[in-house]
């Protein structure tokens, strides 16, 4: 073990938010050692900010509620913690751990019940990769350095601790924090850790949970480097053990929106993400959209029944919470509004509670080269943009090209849905507005005006689809999924 001096590796306590500070100096006024551990040290010493910090400490869960009372609170059986608030900001403190008791681990080797409490030597082995197991005191200025970490660092590797082997059977999911954090801080992976690294070690992620599994698949998703680690993913062969039917390939929408995905983050702004999962699942929705539409299912059946089917699908990987779900199937559901809207309702939908990601959805498909969207991601952009008068200028215009075009393609209701006319790009637009076309138009507001109060107050419109669909009964013996490997 070596001791460093913070200040040498580039720490101070400037750098820390006062919560920390706050837990730090609480146990230890109360005579409990405390610490900070993990990725919020790692990336001080790295220049990166910090996503959180995470505390250690020898004292129990129950002493640790005891020095914060009701500021506290113990969470998880698996993984016994602290969750100690600090003014508004929550932080994670966690005992120090022993290896597990024979008893608590599965055939495999999998650990199940991780709560034996140990000293700060058997917590160091505990942790994952070298770099994630510095211990920081920030009063006294020190890091404890157990495994020459510092190294790793400086020389940008991600390195295990112990038995690659034996760590990724303990728990699979380190097979992903390996790619995560590869990507994330741009390390090369260790060789011995190639060695293990195989298809058939990926295989051991099939014991995980898929809720655990969602969680990591967002913590991949939302790291800022999305674009990095996704063709890592397809390499290692964990692709296919997280993503149940989606081909194993990077295609322009994908990648368009994984590097959206990066740059948003970048820039601070909030991602919600389940639309990276509406993005990764679009094709096999479409897919599956087809396959009804072929047994004549009506589309908007069809579309509500492969939305269902391909959710219940990727369910059996990675557990996507029902609201996350509502979410992908809304946005999914808006780009058939979006490509086809009623004029009277077209000032409702940019409204409505799901238009941003829906449209934004619309567009990365449109710039990524799917010519599928008529040209309506740059239409609907364009529309945004405009005073109240050029709207109902456009609307009217749009009206004239929807009836013009539906008068000469006598179709059905379906059809049009799935064929919709040429819309002429709204920034060209110069046509001076007709007096028939002013009333209409000023009709139409008043009506949009009403369908957007709806949309407001219940976040989602009345008349939205989602809301209007009878349920159909799912019959899976009709339903033919492609095979799971
Ligand atoms: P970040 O928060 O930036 O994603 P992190 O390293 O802090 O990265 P957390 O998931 O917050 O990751 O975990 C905190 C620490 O707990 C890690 O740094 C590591 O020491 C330990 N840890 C987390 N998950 C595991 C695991 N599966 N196996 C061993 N140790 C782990
Ligand atoms: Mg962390």
């Amino acid at each position: 073990m070596q001791t460093l001096h913070a200040s040498k590796c580039g720490l101070s306590t400037a750098q820390l938010p006062s919560s920390i500070l706050d837990v730090i100096d609480s146990l230890t006024k109360a005579g409990y050692e405390a610490y900070i551990v993990g990725g919020g040290v790692r990336d001080l010493m790295l220049g990166l900010a910090p996503k959180d910090f995470d505390a250690v400490t020898n004292a129990t869960p129950s002493q640790i509620k005891e020095v914060f009372g009701r500021r506290c609170r113990i969470i998880g059986r698996r993984f016994e913690l602290a969750h100690v608030y600090s003014g508004r900001e929550l932080i994670e403190v966690a005992t120090f751990r022993a290896p597990p008791k024979k008893a608590v681990t599965s055939a495999a080797g999998m650990i199940l019940r991780d709560n034996n409490w140990g000293s700060i030597e058997e917590d160091f082995a505990r942790r994952d990769f070298s770099i994630n197991a510095m211990y920081y005191q920030p009063r006294k200025g020190i890091v404890l350095d157990f495994c020459n970490a510092i190294d790793d660092i400086k020389t940008k590797t991600l390195r295990l601790l112990g038995d690659p082997k034996l760590r990724f059977e303990e728990d699979p999911v380190r097979m992903l924090r390996t790619l995560r954090f590869a990507a994330k801080l741009n390390f090369k992976i260790d060789p011995a850790i190639l060695d293990v690294f195989t298809p058939e070690a990926t295989l051991l992620l099939r014991d995980v949970s898929p809720h655990r599994l969602y969680d990591e698949s967002q913590k991949l998703f939302t790291m800022g480097h999305l674009n990095r680690v996704l063709p890592m993913l397809i390499e290692f062969g964990i692709w296919k053990q997280l993503f149940a039917d989606i081909p194993p390939h990077i295609d322009a929408f994908i990648e368009r929106a994984a590097k959206n995905t990066d740059q948003r983050i970048q820039i601070g702004k909030t991602i919600n993400p389940a639309f990276f999962y509406a993005v990764l699942l679009w094709k096999p929705f479409l897919e599956r959209c087809d396959f009804y539409m072929h047994k004549g299912v009506v589309a908007a059946e069809a579309r509500a029944q492969a939305g269902l089917d391909v959710l219940k699908r990727q369910a059996t990987r990675t557990i996507i919470p029902r609201f996350a779900e509502t979410f992908i199937r809304e946005v999914w559901e808006m780009q058939t509004r979006l490509l086809n809207p009623k004029p009277q309702q077209i000032e409702a939908l940019s409204g409505h509670a799901r238009f941003r990601a829906g449209f934004d959805f619309m567009l990365l498909r449109e710039k990524s080269g799917d010519q599928t969207t008529n040209g309506m991601g740059q239409w609907w952009d364009a529309y945004q943009l405009m005073s109240l008068d050029e709207k109902e200028r456009v609307i009217a215009q749009y009206n004239r090209q929807r009836t013009k075009s539906r008068r000469k393609v006598a179709v059905t209701e379906d059809v049009v849905e799935t064929k919709p006319q040429q819309i002429e790009p709204l920034v060209k637009e110069t046509e001076s507005r007709s007096r028939r076309s002013r009333k209409a138009a000023s009709a139409n507001e008043r009506r949009t005006e009403q369908n957007a109060s709806i949309a407001l107050d219940n976040g989602i419109a009345a008349d939205h689809p989602i809301l209007k669909r009878k349920r159909v009964k799912r019959d899976l013996n009709t339903v033919v999924f492609g095979p799971i490997q």
